[in-house]
């Protein structure tokens, strides 16, 4: 009875509930638990919305004195306290002793709306059209964000050709040996390539939904000159490796460039809550007054959370450092895992955005469940949801990481080697 309520009254959209068929009640750092107090690690944390863990204690109890109190909780993109505090927090705490300047577009509260905030900024000021994104890259899924996702499967359900957009072959697509960026500069050189000019490249720095494919700092560099020399806006999709996941508040810090346009969401807000900004270099800041708006732009509740996050965790180093060394465990773990898969498995990814690629899907999914079965969410990314990714929040306990790799372990030895996984009504659709 109390899962048909989902059945009979929510659309078939839903996605994480079919590989998660559970019903979710309380949740604190990497555990969540479902109505029957069943425990759960969470590798997942909300896609990556949940850097520092369900209800932090610090940053819900700066939110819940700040609700107590009678304090704006929605106000269009009216000045508010909350929304100063926050551009000063972020200001002082992450720009500055990074040596960035950008100023804060505040957008529409979902990821996506970032991503096209930047798309029409970036065609405001260069006006051209095109936009390079590259393979396998995932940017949302409104329609200027849509266009620019790799996965047929998304781009189909738009109904209606997505335009404007022109794919390029991310770093390592044709393997290692491969350069892809030397081909885009012949493109981008060559008057009869058939290559417009883009207004902007868009690129994630490890590809999230993509199947946690990494671009080397190498490779963010010469794209970056690249965008330099031919005066093409760039654009790093920070959503999901950002705010800490790689171990350095952004993603691209290790590459030493500094992006046109970011976009930020997912854990910046810290609690869950929706937030998202663009980051624009104040050059480039051609806006005019109100010419792109949306009415959730002021989510003080958020404002705080994000405030209170920052404080938090990037006052000092410790968390940084905490998350270089997990990462290195994380990684020698997945490469143990992956020699008990029959099959070619391989680790991928850096910091603690890492990823199984499995030899299919089908493989991927079937530990997914199995391992939900014995009390871990993991979830599968890739064009064919066969790499299993990584996620939990970066200040998980080491006990918590370890039994969680621990249950996957156990549960690949449950499902035995090649051959002996069930089949299942399996399909691609399914599991993206
Ligand atoms: C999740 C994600 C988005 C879209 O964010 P939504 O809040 O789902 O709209 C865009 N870019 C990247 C890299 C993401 O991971």
């Amino acid at each position: 009875m109390e899962k048909m309520i989902f059945e009979n009254y929510e659309s078939k959209v839903q996605s994480y509930s079919r590989k998660f068929p559970a019903v979710f009640a309380k949740a604190i750092g990497a555990t969540v638990f479902d109505e029957k107090g069943r425990r759960y690690i969470d590798f997942l944390a909300g896609a990556g919305s949940l850097n520092y863990g369900h209800n932090d204690r610090y940053i819900k109890g700066k939110l819940i004195d700040y609700l107590l109190d009678d304090n704006i909780c929605h106000s269009l993109d009216l000045h508010t306290v909350a929304k100063r505090e926050f551009l000063d927090t972020f200001n002082t705490l992450i720009l500055k002793p990074r040596n960035l300047a950008y100023v804060c577009q505040f957008t529409g509260p979902t990821g996506t709306n970032a991503v096209e905030a930047a798309f029409k900024l970036a065609r405001k000021i260069t006006g051209r059209s095109n936009i390079i994104s590259f393979t396998n890259g995932f940017h949302g899924v409104t329609l200027g964000a849509l266009s620019a996702a790799g996965n047929s499967f998304y781009r189909k359900a738009a109904g209606v050709s997505a335009n404007n957009v022109t794919f390029m072959p991310f770093d390592g697509y044709f393997g290692k040996e491969i350069d892809t960026l030397s081909m885009l500069e012949k493109l981008l050189q060559d008057k009869g390539s058939g290559l417009d000019l883009p207004a902007a490249i868009i690129v994630e720095t490890i590809q999230g939904e993509g199947g946690v494919n990494v671009a080397s700092d190498k490779w963010l560099r010469s794209l970056d000159q690249l965008c330099k020399t031919y005066g093409i806006v760039l654009i790093v999709d920070d959503i999901q490796a950002g705010c800490g996941r790689t171990g350095n508040f952004f993603s691209f810090e290790s590459a030493g460039i500094i992006p046109d346009i970011i976009t930020l969401s997912k854990s910046l807000s810290g609690m869950g809550l929706p937030m998202s900004v663009v980051l624009i270099k104040p050059e480039l800041d051609v806006w005019a007054p109100g010419e792109h708006n949306g009415t959730f732009r002021g989510n003080n509740p958020a404002f705080v959370t994000a405030k209170a996050a920052i404080d938090h965790y990037w006052a000092d180093d410790n968390l940084s450092r905490a998350v270089h060394q997990k990462s290195s465990l994380l990684k020698s773990r997945i490469e143990s895992i992956a020699s008990k898969i029959d099959g070619d498995c391989k680790q991928r990814g850096r910091g603690m955005m890492q990823g199984l690629a499995c030899p299919s899907g089908e493989i991927a999914h079937h530990i997914s469940r199995e391992a939900f079965k014995h009390g871990l969410i993991l979830e599968t990314s890739g064009a064919r949801g066969q790499v299993l990714k990584f996620l939990m929040p970066l200040n998980i306990p080491l006990e918590l990481l370890h039994e969680g790799l621990d249950i996957l372990e156990y549960s690949i030895d449950q499902l035995g080697g090649e051959g002996v996984y069930p089949t299942s009504t399996y399909q691609d659709a399914d599991i993206n």
